[in-house]
């Protein structure tokens, strides 16, 4: 690619903090390509009365790749004009902008950090990583919302909708990545109970029949939460839709330790990515120098890897992190009993050295 370049949206609370830290390391390893800043969520919101602006799109546009911090004020003030509505007009009409249609999560277990796992260490054992791939523009978040009242009392409605289309193209995904892992797909449904459900899984099933070599297996979503914590290293790659993949996707990242440590990279049916941390703009640690910089770090690596073929780079990079916590260099959120907790900049400082 001749020229590349990426937007930068850092978003609001910890996100430009974390990537202040992100850019030092993008410009060690890949300097050839450019940044364009723009503004979104509150932050936007503060200088254009709009969460997403046309100025922002336009800089999406004419890039190669979006970097993405994290949007939204703290739950408190969320019906100050700055924050209401702001991630539903910011980070999902973003989404719904790009078409991003797959979101992918990996859960990394590091050995460095199984101290610090909600598990007990033999249920670790044989973890290395759990990827999860979660479809992002059905379900729920962008079915028909309303909120009315009937006989005197307010009722609200939310729809969940699917089609086919959707549901195959995050099939074919799941089963062409796990071609190259470890041949194994989870599909996580509810479809005891969901028409949704019921054709995501005959879905599921159809595509299958492309891909012999891998085994596919049908999840009840109740059961997979379940079944995460007692023994996550069944999973390999889970698939899902938009819903139940938030939910759990957030459960799986608590495994290896913290929300602080997982990347997300989403794709539109294009092969266009956006990177983002798969947590939020964490107010109650913003400004404090205190955010763990790994998720945005390691979303950079995934940008690097799937939108510019940069594999060294993006290798080198989460080399340099695993080798930052074997040195025994902590953020607050992932401290250890022995050890002193560094902030956001010096834990960058590490990896820069490490790489
Ligand atoms: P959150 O993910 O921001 O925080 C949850 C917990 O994880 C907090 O205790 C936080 O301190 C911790 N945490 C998250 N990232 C961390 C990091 N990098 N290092 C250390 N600790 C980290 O979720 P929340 O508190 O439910 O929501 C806060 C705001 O973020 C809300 O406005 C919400 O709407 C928004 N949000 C945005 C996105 C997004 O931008 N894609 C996603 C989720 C939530
Ligand atoms: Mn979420």
């Amino acid at each position: 690619m001749m020229n590349p370049s990426i937007a930068v949206l850092a978003g609001d609370g910890i996100g430009p903090e974390v990537m202040a830290q992100t850019l030092r390391v993008l410009q060690q390893v890949a300097p050839q390509i450019t940044t364009k800043h723009g503004l979104i969520g509150g932050a936007a919101y503060c200088q254009y009365k709009s969460h997403f602006p046309t100025a922002t799109k336009q800089l999406i546009d004419v890039c190669d790749a979006v970097l993405f911090g994290s949007v939204g004020g703290p739950i408190e003030a969320a019906e100050q004009p700055q924050w209401k509505n702001c991630e539903v007009n910011s980070i999902l009409a973003l989404r719904n902008h790009l078409k991003l249609a797959i979101n992918s999560r990996p859960a990394k277990f590091y050995p460095a950090l199984k101290d610090i796992s909600p598990l007990k260490n033999e249920r670790l054992e044989a973890c290395d990583e759990i990827l999860i791939l979660r479809e992002l523009l059905g379900d729920v978040y962008f079915g028909e919302k309303r909120t009315y009242t009937a006989n005197g009392y307010k009722i609200a409605e939310d729809t969940a909708k699917y089609d086919e289309n959707q549901i195959a193209q995050v099939a074919h995904h799941a089963f062409k990545i796990a071609a190259t892992r470890k041949q194994q797909v989870v599909s996580v449904d509810k479809a005891n109970v969901l028409d949704t459900s019921k054709l995501w899984r005959q879905v599921f099933q159809q595509v299958a029949k492309q891909y012999p070599e891998i085994t596919l297996t049908h999840m009840l979503v109740d059961n997979c939460a379940m079944q995460l914590i007692l023994n996550p290293a069944q999973f390999d790659v889970i698939a899902t839709s938009n819903l139940f993949g938030d939910i759990l996707s957030d459960a799986a990242s608590a495994l290896p330790g913290s929300l602080g440590m997982m990347p997300s990279a989403s794709f539109s049916s294009k092969g266009f990515g956006l990177y983002e941390p798969s947590g939020g703009s964490a107010p109650d640690i913003a400004g404090q120098n205190k955010a763990n910089p790994m998720a945005q770090i390691l979303s950079l690596a995934m940008m690097l890897r799937h939108s510019f073929d940069l594999h060294t780079e993006a290798n080198a990079i989460e080399k340099a992190i695993e080798n930052t916590l074997d040195a025994g260099f902590r953020t607050q959120d992932i401290m250890q009993v022995g050890r002193r907790a560094v902030g956001t900049q010096a834990f960058t400082d590490e990896i820069l050295h490490h790489l």
